[in-house]
């Protein structure tokens, strides 16, 4: 008789988005002449740049004639992509980043997930409180948790980190040294970003414990400030502690379409020598068998001069909306903040009132569905997050339709 993996079965409650989606689903069913606004998920919706479109169109036609056809793609990723990302996401920004020190993959959640593979299983976590739930899920499913304290409903080798308006959102260094921190700048949920000091102090703070930090710069494109880096090699001495997962879905829309890096420099190296990068390479060719050569290819596309404009018109209708969302619940009278650096709103709930109050509050009495803060762990409570991904007319009539409360 077969067993599960009984780590499955410690995994912390339902999903927050699918008890989003029953609850919106019940108000629909019950209300069907509301038009309902969704500022709830993480999910673009401009369709993607014609520079992009056109790649994707001539590596199709490569396909269909034997000299250009192309199988599996190798293991790291095609040489073009990589240059493309060597050349403009670190050498335009100071960085020399080796061509197999990249790893081309399917995009960022399955990269976060799947890193924890090549890390001990008695490793003790550090991530942040509120959390993008992929960090301690998966670290959960490899049995990366030690024991379970019922009282505190924490686990002993899952530190959480709180972030919020006392510390600006800039998690402390725990009493309790980890093994592995991850870090998520621009923030997904809370919208704000790592300043260059703060997270220079973070690296050294690793190289010093021996810690790794596990760094997902999925926003990086949205950063509008100077001092906010947009690779963690921008800080001295992140080669030797540092792996870094970057992703194609919110700076040029490939949500649907797949792709995604992570840089694993060759410096990195654990306490007995053993260096990560040719684990990570043996764990990437074993598990993965290469990201497509059209989406490669669209990919690339991303990177030509055409691309780079068009993409970058793409962060800026976001950051618009983002900027009339948190203009709009200023004037309401509300507290927020993010959404300079990332497309994240996050607002404080009325006094009184819970995440969960709130969320069913702005579903009754406006017809917006957002995101409990509460659901992305404890700190998130009191919180709420919206977010600029929808069309400008929608985020403008929510927002109104919130002023009119
Ligand atoms: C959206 C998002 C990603 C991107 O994931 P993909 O799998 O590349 O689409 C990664 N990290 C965070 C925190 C995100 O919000």
């Amino acid at each position: 008789m077969f067993k599960v993996n009984e780590n499955y079965l410690k995994l912390p409650g339902s999903y927050l988005f699918s008890t989003i989606a029953k609850k919106v689903n019940a108000y629909k069913e019950a209300n069907p002449d509301k038009e309902v606004i969704s500022l709830g998920i993480g999910d673009v919706t401009q369709p993607l740049a014609p520079a992009v479109i056109e790649a994707m169109h001539s590596a199709v036609d490569d396909m269909a004639s034997a000299e250009t056809f192309k199988g599996y793609a190798p293991d790291l990723g095609y040489e073009f992509l990589r240059s493309a990302i060597r050349d403009n996401d670190f050498k335009a920004r100071g960085v020399d980043i080796d061509l197999d020190e990249i790893f081309v993959s399917d995009g960022a959640k399955s990269d976060s997930g799947n890193i924890g593979d090549i890390f001990s299983v008695n490793n003790v976590i550090a991530v942040c409180d509120p959390v993008y739930p992929v960090y301690v899920d998966s670290n959960v499913m490899e049995g990366r948790t030690g024991t379970y304290n019922p009282e505190t409903e924490r686990w002993s080798n899952v530190i959480y980190m709180p972030c919020t308006k006392e510390n600006n959102f800039v998690p402390d260094f725990p009493e309790q040294t980890p093994d592995i921190i991850y870090l998520c700048s621009p923030n997904n949920p809370t919208g704000s970003a790592l300043k260059k000091d703060d997270l220079q102090k973070w690296v050294n703070y690793a190289n010093e414990k021996k810690a790794v930090i596990i760094f997902d710069a999925a926003y990086e494109a949205y950063i509008s400030e100077d001092d906010v880096p947009h690779s963690i090699y921008e800080c001295d001495g992140a080669k030797t502690c540092a792996i870094e997962i970057r992703s194609f879905s919110k700076n040029a829309g490939f949500t649907g379409t797949r792709l995604g890096y992570t840089i694993v420099p060759k410096q990195l190296v654990a306490e007995d020598g053993t260096a990560l990068n040719p684990l990570w390479a043996r764990r990437h060719g074993t598990k993965f068998n290469g990201a497509p050569y059209i989406i490669q290819k669209a990919g690339e596309a991303v990177y030509s001069e055409a691309g780079k404009a068009q993409t970058k018109e793409q962060v800026a209708y976001y950051m618009n909306n983002a900027k009339t969302i948190v203009e709009g619940l200023k004037s309401a009278g509300y507290n927020v903040s993010g959404a300079v650096n990332s497309p994240y709103a996050w607002l404080e709930t009325p006094e009184g009132m819970t995440s969960w109050d709130f969320f069913d509050f702005l579903l009754e009495k406006a017809n917006i569905v957002g995101t409990p803060g509460s659901g992305f762990g404890p700190s998130g409570e009191g919180y709420f997050r919206l977010t600029a991904f929808g069309t400008y007319e929608n985020t403008l009539k929510a927002i109104e339709r919130i002023k009119n409360l």
